[in-house]
């Protein structure tokens, strides 16, 4: 726990929280994420953006930014999800997991309000969207779970517009506030970072069950189109053992039709002792996900043009053929079935592809709270 910064924020920026209680030692627990961290006047979580203040857990957050970008929507990744448009991506700071080998660890182990340069409420961030032509928002590079209310409100904003919110997150949060969450979003896509609680504990000081619950939710009790991310580290998670009973409670609890993302490593932040991910792991992941029914399984962070493309599951002929984020060809119909044998293909399709293609664009957002 740490205590700093809290007398200095922007205004506008400390909001109340609804998941917390006060202890009988006079601290008070947060109830949003499983670390229930408890706090002593002034501390902040674990996640740094949550702190208690006056005796009340608040969010340090709401309403700033890292920075807003428009990308590919196949980024996130998301591949069955409105293919092909472009999405308004942003996060804020800090994060409630602490994995070793964080991809994007200048943002979610920042420890300095200037990481948060970008002011922009709701529907600030809703009218960009629509400006820049976006079909959805994403809250990406941390994790939204911890800017819970910040989260919720843009993606109402956004409903309003017609434009849908996207969720990139390791699903570690509690049932209660886990509802409310994807009560206002469309999809998801969720970190699996390993299937074994060692991995979570000691890479990522974390446990695996309470993600398992969080895909089972999604998946049983929501709408929310849901893919899955699952970083493969040399030596730590990609034994053909994991890889089998990953890929095998998937297709079993959440059925064939999730996306599993097998993506390559990068050695980053305190795991630099690893070399990059082979292509032929990736591969060989994503021939076990199919052996055991996972009926679309891609391969990230690489070139792979079969590791990148969408089988009919109906007569295994190529329905999207991708490039990294660009689509290169299109064998759907409006609707998302196989054009030659007429089999549904899992996903949200809406009309046509759209042409963003691997752009990235900036976007500046300096307009103030709305
Ligand atoms: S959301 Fe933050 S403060 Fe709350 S329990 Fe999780 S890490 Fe701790």
């Amino acid at each position: 726990m740490t205590t700093t910064g809290l007398t200095d924020l922007p205004a506008g920026s400390v909001v109340p929280t609804r998941y917390w209680h006060p202890l009988a030692d006079g601290r008070v627990q947060c109830d949003l994420c499983p670390r229930e961290c408890k706090l002593g006047e002034g501390q902040r979580g674990l996640c740094f953006v949550r702190a208690r203040l006056d005796g009340k857990m608040v969010l340090t957050s709401y309403g700033r930014s890292s920075g807003f970008c428009v990308d590919p929507i196949e980024k996130k990744p998301l591949h069955h999800f409105l293919p092909g448009t472009p999405v308004l991506s942003f996060g804020t700071a800090g994060c409630n997991l602490a994995c070793r080998f964080c991809q994007n660890w200048d943002i979610s182990k920042s420890r300095e309000t200037a990481t948060l340069s970008d002011i922009a409420g709701p529907e600030d961030i809703a009218a960009a969207a629509a400006e820049h032509g976006c079909r959805s928002v994403a809250f990406t590079y941390n994790d939204p779970v911890i800017f819970h209310e910040y989260a919720i409100d843009v993606a109402r904003a956004c409903r309003r517009r017609g434009i849908r919110a996207v969720a990139v997150t390791a699903g570690y949060v509690n049932p209660e506030p886990r509802a409310e969450f994807y009560r206002h979003m469309d999809a998801a896509n969720v970190d699996l970072k390993a299937f074994t609680e060692k991995f979570y504990h000691d890479v990522c000081a974390a446990r695996l069950a309470p993600v398992l619950e969080t895909l089972e939710y999604i998946r049983r009790e929501t709408r929310v189109w849901l893919e899955i991310t699952t970083l493969l580290i040399p030596g730590l998670n990609d034994s053909d053992d994991e890889l089998e009973q990953l890929t095998r409670w998937v297709a079993d609890r959440l059925g064939p039709d999730v996306p599993i993302h097998f993506s390559a490593f990068h050695p980053d932040w305190r795991m630099l002792d690893r070399p990059p991910t082979p292509p032929a792991i990736l591969f060989r992941a994503r021939q076990i996900a199919r052996a055991n029914g996972v009926r679309y399984a891609y391969a990230g962070n690489v070139h792979d043009r079969d590791g990148d493309t969408t089988f009919c599951h109906g007569c295994e002929a190529e329905l999207v053929v991708r490039d990294w984020y660009r689509i290169l060809e299109w064998h759907l119909t409006d609707d998302g079935h196989c054009q030659r044998c007429g089999t549904r293909c899992a996903g949200v399709f809406e009309g046509p592809p759209g042409h963003w293609g691997p752009r990235r664009l900036p976007v500046a957002l300096h307009t103030g709270h709305s």
